[in-house]
């Protein structure tokens, strides 16, 4: 941490077409950050928005010196957009909040209270979530849990990314390369001393989710790839088993052609033998591919995310 920072608090805003929310999230972010009395700076990343809110930031930008921006090339995904501001913000801390309004700005004082106390890292906890729909709800919930149960690391439940974090957390972040980003896993694995301010999650104020289902299972899918090897492991255990069952079906098999000399005429026992060994064995290539798929994207050492412009420091040089 040899680099002077030069500010008390980033806040990181990844930015995908929410052209109609970012007057108030601006409004908003700055009133509690001129009631906290620190140097601050709003990093704005879009994140290759189709809309007008690149306009919208840059009229920001000509109007208050504390409004900074990063402008990708194209869509790289949410993850990647919060990175991006995480490795060029200079805050001592940094919070992450999202664009769209269902993360309360105004929470950020409880954060940063908390923070105060000595704790590294702040995360913000859902007790209720308001108009999503109960598909959305409860698949994120089941997720939360079945991840808990197949990992060993901590992450917290019910949390997204809005949380207060130090800088020796952003430090530790940007040692971890991995290109498919999990980022509230990999900041329950730095570990450092956290803790969480609960608040009601609010309705997406204008605009539709930039986390359509497809979206939603490839996430799942890192948190569960970065942080456990579980499906491996399953895999295997489940070959076990059918092998050993096949074994014992074999056995009878021999049985009752030598002995009873009767061959079953059956073609729905053999159907189904074919058809459910058959998927699980796709399941299991799956699961490897899933992993693999990884494994590549990393090897390829591309880097993460493409800037277009910018009109912080640090980027221009
Ligand atoms: N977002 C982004 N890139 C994307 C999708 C979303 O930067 O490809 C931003 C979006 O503008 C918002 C945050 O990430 O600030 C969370 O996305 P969204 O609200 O669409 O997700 P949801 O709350 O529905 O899970
Ligand atoms: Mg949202």
């Amino acid at each position: 941490m040899e680099k002077k920072l030069q500010t008390e608090l980033s806040v990181i805003i990844p930015v995908y077409n929410e052209e109609l929310n970012i007057s108030e999230m601006y409004e908003r972010l700055t009133a509690v950050c001129s009631n906290l009395k620190l140097s601050y700076e709003l990093i704005f990343v879009n994140d290759g928005s189709k809309d007008g809110s690149m306009q919208k930031i840059e009229t920001l930008c000509e109007r208050d010196p504390n409004v900074k921006y990063i402008n990708f090339s194209r869509n790289f995904g949410h993850q990647v957009a919060v990175t991006a501001g995480l490795d060029y913000c200079r805050g001592n801390a940094a919070v992450i909040i999202d664009s769209d309004l269902q993360d309360p700005p105004e929470l950020i004082l409880d954060l940063y209270s908390k923070y105060c106390e000595g704790y590294q890292v702040v995360y913000a906890k859902r007790i209720d979530r308001r108009g999503e729909n109960i598909f959305k709800t409860f698949t994120a919930k089941l997720f939360y849990r079945i991840l808990k149960a197949i990992t060993s690391i901590d992450i917290p439940l019910d949390t997204g990314d809005f949380r207060l974090i130090d800088r020796k957390i952003i430090e530790g972040l940007k040692q971890m390369p991995e290109s498919n980003k999990f980022l509230r896993g990999q900041i329950a694995w730095l570990g450092f001393k956290q803790t969480k301010v609960e608040f009601v999650r609010e309705k997406r104020k204008h605009g539709v989710t930039g986390y359509p289902l497809k979206k939603m299972i490839k996430f799942a899918m890192d948190g569960v790839t970065a942080f456990s090897d579980m499906p491996l492991t399953a895999v295997t255990r489940i070959g076990f088993f059918v092998s050993f069952v096949a074994f014992l079906i074999i056995l009878y098999a021999f049985y009752s052609y030598f002995f009873l000399h009767r061959v079953i005429t059956g073609w729905t026992s053999l159907i189904i033998s074919t058809m459910f060994i058959g998927g699980i064995q796709l399941i299991s290539t799956g699961v490897l591919g899933e992993y693999i798929s990884r494994i590549n994207n990393d090897i390829r050492k591309r880097p993460l995310y493409i800037i277009e412009d910018s009109n912080l420091e640090q980027i221009n040089g």
